[in-house]
């Protein structure tokens, strides 16, 4: 694979220009046309700095494949990336704007029970630019400019774990929050993480207010470990410390994710016990009933089950809500798209790359204010 331009930042566009010869403004020219979701060849530069950057980076690093809209206008994206691999991602129509889902690796390494991401393991970490491109692409697709934004919002929610790719993260939110780039605000930004201590204390330091999200699942780290190998690396305590200093760090409230699985962690004793965890902390929890993943044998709770537990959670004092759900006619949950899509490449069938509905949720808390 060659260099991905989208991986750069202003100065570093700035750098590449200079050491070409050009003309500063060169520099700004290519980061409006990087800006616009532009492939390389698209974008207006002399002749000879075209010939040095076709040479050396990719033309187009992040693909739309495939386009699917469900009913209730979510669209879901399969992305091909230069070296063949495939990732996924969604957007979801709101009120207050357009929220996508961007994956931040190809496969995850995490082996969370639940997950389809993580099936077949960790391929490779997206760069910087890869996890921008697929913003680009669907900002550009969707009509959106850097002025009028197709995307609003963005969260890290798609496959991979956001804080197994640290660095590469961290650059694409510099990259992505930057006013030279798409400018999109770190308070419009999720990030969610299966609870990687040590990466989220050294987030707290980086200066980037974003909402961060910690999938939780389960009130002790017991229960826990049933269904998150990670757990048995780090603490629920040291998570809920970890969290607290974000907040000291940055004033933002943070969020946990709890999939209600039935008979694993949905009785309302699991709701009080986490009422008890979460009590006096600045924190908002989100949840939502599992999208069962055919591979897995586990169930979702079912809806009445959900109230009941959301129901017990804000009776005793903790802000919560039950994600709705989006896109389900489309399916595809967190990985599901894309093993589908090499399973039918695999077996050779033409149009089986997408589940009708798989009852499969996605759905996005409300944006925090
Ligand atoms: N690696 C990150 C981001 C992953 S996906 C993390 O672990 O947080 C975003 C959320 O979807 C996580 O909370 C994840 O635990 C959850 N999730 C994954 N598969 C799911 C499923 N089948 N049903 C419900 N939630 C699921």
């Amino acid at each position: 694979m060659k260099e991905i331009l989208q991986d750069k930042s202003m100065e570093e566009l700035a750098a590449l220009v200079a050491a070409a010869g050009e003309k500063p403004f060169r520099a700004r020219q290519l980061m409006e046309g990087l800006t616009q979701g532009k492939k390389l060849s698209e974008i207006p530069v002399s002749a000879a700095l075209r010939a040095r950057l076709t040479e050396a980076f990719e033309e187009e690093p992040v693909r739309i494949l495939e386009t699917l809209t469900a009913r209730d206008g979510t669209k879901k994206f399969l992305f091909a990336l230069a070296d063949g691999n495939i990732v996924e991602g969604v957007l979801m129509k709101y009120k207050y704007g357009n929220t996508q889902c961007v994956s931040t690796q190809v496969g995850c390494r995490m082996g969370c029970r639940f997950c389809a991401s993580t099936l077949n393991g960790l391929v490779r970490n997206l760069t910087a630019g890869e996890i921008l491109g697929q913003v680009l692409a669907v900002n550009r697709a969707e009509g959106g400019t850097k002025k009028e934004r197709a995307v609003t919002n963005i969260v890290l929610m798609g496959s991979g774990e956001p804080f197994d790719n640290y660095e590469n993260v961290v650059r694409f939110l510099r990259n992505v929050t930057a006013e030279e780039g798409l400018g999109v605000s770190a308070r419009n930004i999720s990030l969610s993480t299966c609870g990687l201590v040590p990466q989220m204390r050294r987030f707290a330091e980086e200066g980037i207010p974003l909402n961060l999200t910690v999938s939780l699942h389960a009130v002790t780290d017991e229960e826990r470990a049933r269904t998150m190998p990670v757990a048995n690396a780090y603490k629920i305590a040291d998570i809920l410390d970890a969290c607290a200093c974000y907040f000291q760090k940055t004033g933002r409230r943070y969020i946990f994710e709890y999939s209600l699985i039935a008979g694993e962690n949905s009785d309302l004793a699991h709701a009080a016990a986490l009422a008890h965890l979460l009590k006096g902390r600045p924190c908002h929890v989100n949840l939502i009933r599992l999208n069962a993943v055919k591979e897995r044998h586990l169930l979702a709770a079912d809806e009445k089950n959900a109230q009941a537990f959301l129901k017990e959670l804000v009776s005793r004092g903790i802000s919560a809500t039950l994600r709705r759900s989006m896109g389900s006619d489309i399916g595809g949950a967190c990985g599901q798209l894309r093993v589908k899509y090499i399973e039918a490449k695999k077996t050779g069938a033409a149009d089986a790359g997408f589940p009708k509905s798989c009852g499969a949720d996605f759905g996005e808390e409300e944006p925090q204010a």
